[in-house]
């Protein structure tokens, strides 16, 4: 079966609604354990097919925009989406008070009512209305940046189209790029102002309806966080700002050398003079090369990269009408995985083959699991796979580099760990704003610029007006549309760089302990699977210490100049 064979519908509301109802009854009124198992696998598959329809209509919206008939579908799921957890809302409640609940624990693990007692948590039938307006602000942030066209050379580009202007080699067409993309935040700043405003405030709405004194504590509870909160992630950024932010000072200073430059600006994104390294080959020839790759790799991974190819299931290079960026979804109806990127020429098209893939072989990897909410772990785990798999791949970089492969370890293993600090002041600022609801949006840039100064202290942005403003957190989707969905990236970082170094030791023990990670899919909280994987939880007093010092060992036996 490939993609376009796959069945899709638009879910009827209150036939589900119905059925549910008749579900929940029979699950309170019955004794017999055996038959609330049956009512909850029957729900199972009913959630698989409702998640399947959702994914397919979300992803043909994001493959064209453009699309009216895609457009209103994804706008048709949008909709119900509340009415949907209002359902599932019910059956939830009805667990979490069920006399068999011990026993449920037993079957599907602790991790099966910590799920419900979460959902419980962010949901109830009262904030519906709010969630439509929450999920409408999103997609006005889709809309307005997707449909970005910039003028730039003689050409038009969206976003995404314009990034290899960035790490151009000649410094004035990086420079000019880069005003010319702040050139169209600058024109759209007021609207991205007004959408994030409404957006912060009702979030607030939303969690002070439910409850809560603000957003912060649902927005852990939203990222399904069971295990940490707010002071955990705190103390982590600090070990960012004390072990990261030094070394990352340094590694911009060597670069500053690289490239033979007196000052190094925030439009110097490129990390040789000549330019960053590219993929060798067209899009179908870097796929190719992906699949020999996967199946060196291992058996599993060359299975699961040929069913890839062979059923349709990514869509990769930037065109005209694709949203931005690159994500992996599901199809758990099918159990499938899909990639969508926006190959434009760089390093990071081979960055997404690894990178989404990895989130794609996990997925695929938990199919196993008894539940659709186990496919998926909480976002700071699945993070673990997709970095940790640009790390595993590393042996086949010759493939996609040829001479270019030290080069691009180079940027990749410097840029991963320089990303620390960025991600730390991603998420501190996003504290800060749903601390403070009411700042203005020109507060919300002194603060950016503020947090910048602690986290990126060597940012000099020149002469960019725009993020000279502090404006340029406008251009972090997270922010917008995946609230506290950022550290994350750092906290599996940390552990990416734990399996870089664990297969630099011993590949095949490595490599095991990645796929059991892999298999236990999100059966599991994110420093339970920290465990199994056997791996340091970042949260441990140490471990970004002892972590990142790996990282710069290897930094500096590297001849910079000899690349
Ligand atoms: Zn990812």
């Amino acid at each position: 079966m490939k993609y376009h064979d796959m069945h899709y519908e638009r879910i009827d509301v209150s036939e589900k609604r119905k059925i549910m109802q008749t579900w929940v009854d029979e699950f309170s009124k019955t004794d017999q354990f055996e038959e609330q198992i049956k009512i909850l696998k029957d729900v199972d598959q009913l959630s698989r097919e409702y998640q399947t329809y959702e994914s397919i209509a979300d992803l043909n919206f994001s493959r064209n925009i453009n699309d009216q008939k895609a457009k209103e579908e994804k706008e048709y799921y949008d909709q119900i989406s509340p009415d949907m957890q209002e359902i599932f809302n019910k059956l939830d409640k009805a667990i979490n008070s069920s006399p068999f609940k011990e026993k449920l624990t037993k079957k599907w693990g602790k991790t099966f009512i910590e799920k419900i007692e979460l959902d419980l948590k962010i949901f109830d039938p009262s904030i519906k209305d709010l969630l439509n307006k929450e999920t409408d602000l999103c997609n006005e942030y889709t809309k307005l940046t997707a449909g970005a066209k910039i003028d730039f050379e003689g050409k038009s580009y969206n976003l995404a189209g314009l990034g290899p202007f960035h790490s151009n080699q000649d410094r004035e067409t990086r420079k000019k790029s880069y005003q010319a993309r702040f050139k169209w935040f600058e024109h759209n700043s007021n609207d991205l102002d007004l959408i994030y405003d409404k957006l912060v405030k009702v979030r607030h709405q939303i969690a002070t309806t439910l409850g809560y004194d603000n957003f912060i504590e649902l927005g852990y509870y939203r990222m399904g966080r069971s295990d940490y909160g707010p002071k955990e992630v705190s103390n982590f950024r600090k070990q960012i700002v004390d072990h990261v932010v030094p070394i990352v000072g340094e590694i911009q200073k060597k670069k500053k050398d690289i490239l033979g430059l007196d000052a190094l600006y925030f439009y110097d994104g490129i990390n040789f003079k000549d330019g960053d390294p590219t993929p060798k080959g067209t899009p179908e020839e870097l796929v190719k090369k992906a699949q020999e790759m996967y199946h060196e790799l291992s058996s599993e991974t060359g299975e699961f990269f040929d069913m890839m190819v062979n059923e349709d299931l990514m869509d990769l290079v930037n065109r005209d009408g694709k949203r931005p960026g690159g994500f992996c979804t599901s199809f758990p109806k099918y159990d499938r995985p899909y990639i969508f990127s926006n190959f434009n020429g760089t390093d990071h098209d081979i960055t997404v083959l690894t990178h989404e893939a990895g989130h794609a072989f996990q997925c695929y990897s938990s199919r196993h699991q008894p539940l659709v909410s186990y496919l998926w772990p909480t976002m700071e785990a699945a993070e673990i796979h997709s970095m940790s798999m640009e790390f595993f791949t590393w042996p086949w970089m010759d493939k996609f580099f040829k001479e270019e492969t030290e080069r691009f370890k180079y940027k990749h293993i410097s840029g991963s760990l320089s990303f620390l600090p960025y991600g730390a002041c991603v998420d501190h600022f996003q504290h800060w704003v749903y601390e403070n609801v009411n700042a203005t949006p020109k507060e919300r840039n002194q603060k950016w610029l503020e947090l910048e100064s602690k986290y990126l202290p060597n940012r000099d942005y020149d002469e960019l007006d725009f993020p000279k403003s502090g404006g340029i957190w406008q251009g972090q989707l997270h922010i917008y549309q995946m609230p506290f969905y950022y550290i994350d990236y750092t906290l599996a970082q940390t552990c990416a760089f734990q399996f870089w170094a664990k297969s630099e030791e011993n590949r095949e023990e490595a490599w095991e302990d990645y796929l059991r990670l892999c298999k236990a899919g999100g059966s599991l909280s994110f420093t339970k699977l920290v465990d199994l994987a056997k791996l340091k939880s970042p949260f441990d007093d140490g471990c970004l210490e002892s972590v990142v010092k790996n990282v710069k060992n290897w930094l500096e036996s590297i001849d910079v100049q000899k690349l």
